[in-house]
Parts: C-alpha cells; structure tokens; sequence
C-alpha cells in the first residue's frame, strides 16, 4: 500500500528551565494513500508537537532530535524552507481548531481564496468562479455573495467551512485536521466530519485527523494512532483497536466511559494517575505509573507486539489486554 505520510522515529525535545521535556520520542506512525488517520491521546501526548514538526512549525525552543518524515517518499524533515512553502501550498494543507488561525481577519474570503490559486495562469474572474464554486461544494449558501465578506462577517461553523474550501482547493496529497470540529456544536461537528468524508473521496487525498473525541475518531477514521506522554502506543485500524484494544492504556480510555464513543466530549476521560515527567522519563514502559497490569517485565521497554496487521501495541502484555 502506497503511503502518503511516513514517520519514523520521529524525536522532538524543548528546551526548558528544568532541563530538555522530552515531547516525542521515537514516534513512528503511517498515513496509507487515501485513508482517514486519526490520532488520539490525552492533553500533554505530543499531538500539537508532532503537527508542529510536520509543518515546521514548532516553537523555537524545540529541536528535531531525531527521526525522519517522508511526504509521498519526499524526505521533508530536512527540507529547505523554500520547499516547505511549496509543499505546504501544494502537497499538505491543515485545517486547524481555530479557522481564524489560517483566515486573515482583514481580508475578504474572495480574495483569500483567489490569493491561493496563485500558481494557477488563469483569471481573476474564472479564480473567483472556482472559489464560489468551492464554497457552494463545502454547502456555504450565497457562495458568490460571501466573496465579499470577511472572515468575521461569519458563523464559526461557516468559517470552517472555508478554511476546509481553503484546503480542499490546493488538492493535497495530505490533508492535516488539526481538531476541527472541537468548537463546534454536535449537530455542526457531524457536517464538518461527513464534509470531511465527501472531500477526501473527491480528491482522493489521505487524512491525518487529530481529535480528542473517540466517537468522531471511530466514525470517520479508517485507522487509529493512540499517543501516549509522546510515544505511540497502539496503531491499527479503527474497529479493531476501538473493539478489541491491546493496551492497557487504550482500554482505560474506552472503559472509562464507552458513551464516550457515541457523545461529544470536549476531552478525553480522565484515567487516575498523572502523566511521567518528560524531563526525565522513566524506564521500560511509559504508562507503567498507572497500568493495572504492569509487573517486573515492564521496567523494560515493551517490543511492538503485533495482532491483527496493521494492529499492533507496544506492551509486554499486549496479547493478554487483547484477550
Ligand atoms: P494538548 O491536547 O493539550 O494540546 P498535546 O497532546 O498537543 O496537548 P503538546 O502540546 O504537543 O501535547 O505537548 C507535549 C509536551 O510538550 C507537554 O508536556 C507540554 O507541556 C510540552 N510542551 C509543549 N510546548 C512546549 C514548549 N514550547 N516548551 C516547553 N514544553 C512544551
Ligand atoms: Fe502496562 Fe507493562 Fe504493558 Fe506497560 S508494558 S502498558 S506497564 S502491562
């Protein structure tokens, strides 16, 4: 299967008063061509981290330890911030929690959408037809009328719906949903996702979807990456893991609360203990502090146990938690 994202080993460290946090280590995970992924892990994971050094985009007292990211076997860990314009234009686009994060306030949406087909030879008139009709796509009513408005002049909801046109009309290979649905209402939540849904078919791109409601997860997701304290810790398709977790900490979450799978939650349940301090991590298994089934073993680090392939979970218990 050809894979349109590919990380491995991936190693992010910032630097801070008490010494490097040690925010991702070793993470590798893979986007497949044309699959949804959905990333989920609680509050402190590594997940804004791991967007953060997809985009280039992380703050300055991080580095890049080590691992590397392939875009479409392109190695872009490494790339020149020239060709990560490109490739951000192009090839990847994200659509964040906050649509104003990627709207300028004080630019009409018209011209937003007109200033990103820059590459394209053609005229303004044809670039503001293709914008309508990408705003009609994303269900926008009036689309030619919102040309003229600003991002402010809109619903939350609305304004999602063009960062989502935004993104769509670059035709990525790699679309990043940086927990898009997270402001909104549940009735706006289920639009955005089956909006999702309908786009990736239509353009055929693959998805990285991070969110920390597991029901969307299950809903709109072909696979799943558990994250936890910066490490993956299971990975496989979504059915799978959801209904027959191999980690003890993937099966905490599900536990917790199962309704959480069919409510929308603003987090994820809270599972007694607190996260490892990542300043210094402890050795052998990261969730060993708060796993009901650690024993003496667990003081070494757990080998990627594999289940059903791609299923699989990094803990010496992992064909016991499965059952
Ligand atoms: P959330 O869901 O709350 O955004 P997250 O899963 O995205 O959490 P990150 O924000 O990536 O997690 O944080 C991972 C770890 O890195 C946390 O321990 C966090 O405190 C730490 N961290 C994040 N940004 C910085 C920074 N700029 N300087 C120092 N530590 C940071
Ligand atoms: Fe728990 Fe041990 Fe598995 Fe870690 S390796 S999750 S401590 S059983």
């Amino acid at each position: 299967m050809t894979k349109t994202l590919e990380v491995e080993r991936l190693s992010v460290t910032y630097a801070t008063r008490e010494g490097g946090l040690q925010a991702l280590r070793e993470v590798s995970l893979e986007v497949p061509a044309g699959q949804i992924v959905g990333i989920v892990g609680e509050s402190g994971c590594g997940k804004s981290t791991l967007i953060g050094a997809l985009l280039h985009l992380l703050p300055e007292n991080a580095t890049r330890t080590g691992g590397s990211i392939r875009l479409a076997d392109e190695e872009i860990a490494t790339a020149s911030p020239r060709r990560l314009r490109d490739l951000r234009g192009q090839d990847m686009s994200v659509v964040f929690q906050d649509p104003m994060t990627s709207l300028n306030p004080v630019i009409s949406i018209g011209r937003q959408m007109r200033d990103i087909q820059y590459r394209d030879r053609i005229g303004h008139a044809e670039k503001n037809d293709r914008a309508a009709a990408m705003l009609a796509r994303v269900g926008m009513p009036d689309p030619k009328g919102k040309l003229s408005a600003y991002p402010h002049e809109l619903s939350g909801g609305m304004r999602q719906r063009v960062a989502i046109a935004m993104a769509a009309m670059m035709m990525p290979k790699l679309l990043i949903a940086d927990e898009p649905t997270t402001a909104l209402d549940a009735t706006l939540e289920i639009q955005i996702i089956e909006l999702l849904k309908e786009i990736q078919k239509e353009i055929g791109c693959a998805i990285l979807f991070i969110s920390h409601h597991l029901g969307v997860i299950a809903e709109l997701c072909d696979r799943v990456v558990v994250m936890y304290a910066g490490e993956v810790v299971e990975e496989g398709a979504v059915e799978e893991v959801f209904l027959r977790p191999a980690h003890p900490y993937t099966q905490k979450l599900i536990e917790c609360d199962p309704g959480r799978l069919k409510r929308k939650v603003a987090s994820l349940p809270s599972i007694p203990g607190s996260l490892p301090d990542l300043t210094n991590p402890p050795a052998g298994c990261i969730f060993r502090a708060r796993c009901p089934y650690a024993t003496d073993i667990c003081i070494e680090r757990p080998p990627r146990v594999t289940l059903t392939p791609p299923h699989w979970a990094a803990c010496h218990h992992a064909q016991e938690v499965h059952g």
